[in-house]
């Protein structure tokens, strides 16, 4: 139903064309959407190199850039205890019944608390995936047609493709 306030989340390391295409996707089905900045605490690592702020202002301006106003932005932390995680979901955000995800344990987990899950395939995977975009940033490939303009003009303003570069002289963590 059109009225309907939907939830999705992801780590949006970074967000690309992809999310925004499964956003707009989910806005055609719902008045609104929540999106949850998974694994918020990370950032300066090879897989979660941007902070939750920095990935804030990346979705808010590129949806802000499209003309879409009809979604909310919560970071979330990660939690010790998956079952305790939908509640800690819950306990940040405006409520919900409907969930977007592809994520296994995510569907579990929302799944055992009678939400309604839904899955939304992201498309183009080869070029729009968080991995491949980390992975051509770190080898000086062009990625620049792979996320939103005001994305590329973020990364560009804080250093994000140096910074990645840095953080694999010293982080030992696999993309
Ligand atoms: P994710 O870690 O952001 O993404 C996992 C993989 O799924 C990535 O390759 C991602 O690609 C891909 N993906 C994202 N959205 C997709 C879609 N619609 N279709 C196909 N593939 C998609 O995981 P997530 O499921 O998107 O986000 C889950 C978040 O919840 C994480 O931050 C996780 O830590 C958190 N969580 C926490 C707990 C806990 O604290 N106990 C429990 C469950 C989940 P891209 O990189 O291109 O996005």
């Amino acid at each position: 139903m059109k009225s309907d306030r939907a939830f999705i989340v992801g780590r949006f390391q970074p967000f690309h064309n992809g999310h925004l295409e499964v956003i707009r996707k989910i806005l055609k089905e719902n008045s609104s959407v929540i999106i949850g900045i998974g694994s918020a605490q990370y950032s300066h690592t090879l897989k979660d190199p941007f902070t939750a702020g920095e990935r804030h202002l990346m979705i808010s301006s590129s949806l802000e850039a499209e003309g879409i106003y009809e979604f909310y932005l919560v970071p979330i932390e990660d939690v010790n205890s998956n079952p305790l995680w939908v509640a800690h979901v819950e306990s940040l955000t405006p409520k919900f019944r409907k969930i977007y995800t592809n994520n296994p344990l995510v569907r579990r987990l929302f799944f055992e608390k009678n939400y309604e899950v839904r899955s939304m395939e992201l498309i183009n995977r080869t070029s729009w995936s968080g991995t491949t975009i980390r992975k051509k940033m770190l080898e000086g490939k062009g990625w620049k047609d792979d996320v939103p303009k005001t994305v590329f003009e973020i990364i560009d303003e804080i250093g994000g493709v140096k910074r990645l570069q840095d953080l694999s002289k010293t982080d030992e963590d696999s993309i």
